[in-house]
């Protein structure tokens, strides 16, 4: 029996089924390892970063009993029959009062404020009659009202961030409030993208008949940086071997090389067989569409090396499928897959049984509160406006047969992304 699961060096006597997008992105993380190096960033530069150790509480939060809105700390026993209470001093946040209340007696607190040991309540000030330095009040008063307690929020020795837990704003925050100013990440792994095709020119080159301008490593080093990915720019590479070889060398300086085109079966495309001779190729098909079968191996000088299909759609679909998962691996993030929502087809979608599709589309809340979605319309590889266009993919399974209109469809908003 073949393992669906081992990359396939040749593709032309490979019967095998093709491999679903999940499997064939597993097969991929289980061959990238985690660096081994970290380094230490600012709680600034720390989100999108993948945290190396558990991080423990040092300080509980509260740190102190305090106010929760802006009133009058009391013993709560002492507020039966519409009392008067005499006010002994304030506590503003900063300007702690430390005395404790004898019955009757109240301090003036400002949410956040640290109460008197011995308070037990907060009335808030909208329910105090107040003259001079005495108020009274009707209001019922339980027991602990409006007071934050110690370790409300975090308790010390409590797990705050899990290691392997790529670092949101939140945790920032929370790292923060902990006195720290620093915090150990994974290092980001280099990476190195060109472009290949004897038709591509760039600015401030004007087009020859035939040429096009270069989009794809825009598209591609756009998406690693609004992912948190640094990326080097390696130009255009003609479609010539011996370019194309003389940039894979170049791999002892990246963890990964990403090019796009020349990986169809056109007589300019060379990827496959200069990454044979410089390394291994590992070869998965995968039933997905847009996005031809996924060049990638490991070159000898020890980099990853991803072919990415030409097509502006297929390039962008493919680096989002699995580069960008593979490079967060290496950095230390567990892949998350992202929420599929439900969605009412506004369009009728067509489709052929087989492949997977990632369809364009616009998604939309309708003052019903419905979910609904619409095709961006022609859906071929090379529509980059198709991208632009769309909020979300749709999703139509391998073996759909398109979509009715006004049936409900999978859609993965582009938000959901951290690439788009
Ligand atoms: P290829 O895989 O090299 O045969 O390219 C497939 C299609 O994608 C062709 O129409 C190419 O002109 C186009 N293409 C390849 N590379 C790029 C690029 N960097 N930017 C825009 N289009 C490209
Ligand atoms: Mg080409």
């Amino acid at each position: 029996m073949p393992d669906r699961n081992k990359p396939d060096n040749n593709q032309t006597t490979d019967n095998r089924p093709a491999l679903t997008i999940d499997e064939a992105r597993d097969a991929i993380l289980n061959l990238i390892p985690q660096t081994t190096k970290t380094e230490m960033v600012t709680l600034l530069n720390a989100v999108g970063r993948v945290s190396v150790s558990d991080i423990h509480a040092i300080h509980d939060i509260p740190a102190f009993r305090n106010s929760a809105m802006d009133g009058y700390a009391i013993r709560h026993q002492d507020a039966d029959n519409n009392r008067t209470f005499n006010i002994i001093g304030s506590s503003l946040a900063g300007h702690p009062f430390t005395k404790n209340l004898a019955e009757g007696e109240a301090v003036r607190v400002t949410t956040g404020a640290s109460v008197p040991d011995n308070a037990s309540a907060i009335v808030i000030q909208e329910l105090v009659e107040r003259n001079a330095d005495v108020f009274t009040t009707s209001a019922t008063v339980q027991e602990n009202q409006y007071i934050r307690n110690v370790g409300d929020d975090i308790n010390v020795e409590q797990l705050l961030i899990a290691s392997n837990s790529q670092l949101t704003s939140a945790d920032a925050g929370l790292l923060a409030a902990q006195g720290m100013e620093q915090t150990e990440v994974f290092a980001k792994p280099r990476v190195g993208v060109f472009s290949t095709g004897d038709e591509l020119c760039t600015p401030p080159n004007t087009l020859q008949t035939g040429q096009i301008f270069d989009s794809n490593r825009t598209t591609i080093q756009s998406m690693l940086k609004t992912a948190g990915i640094d990326s080097i720019d390696l130009g255009i590479c003609r479609d010539d071997p011996e370019d194309l070889q003389r940039l894979m060398k170049s791999g002892t300086d990246y963890d990964f090389l990403l090019s796009s085109g020349g990986v169809s079966v056109g007589e300019a495309d060379y990827v496959k067989q200069v990454l044979e001779n410089n390394g291994e190729l590992l070869f998965w098909k995968v039933a997905m569409k847009p996005g031809k079968p996924l060049v990638s191996g490991k070159l000898t000088n020890g980099a990853f090396y991803f072919g990415l299909p030409g097509n502006p759609v297929s390039s962008m679909v493919t680096c989002l499928q699995f580069v960008i998962p593979a490079i967060h691996a290496m950095s230390g993030a567990t892949y998350k897959p992202p929420m599929v929502l439900q969605a009412k087809c506004l369009t009728e979608l067509k489709k052929e049984p087989g492949r997977f599709e990632f369809q364009r589309g616009n998604a939309k809340v309708e003052e019903s509160g419905e979910l609904t979605v619409s095709t961006t319309g022609l859906q071929d590889s090379h529509v980059l406006s198709s991208m632009s266009q769309a909020n979300c993919f749709i999703c139509l399974e391998q073996h759909a047969s398109g979509a009715k209109q006004g049936t409900h469809v999978s859609i993965v908003l582009f938000d959901s992304y951290s690439a788009l």
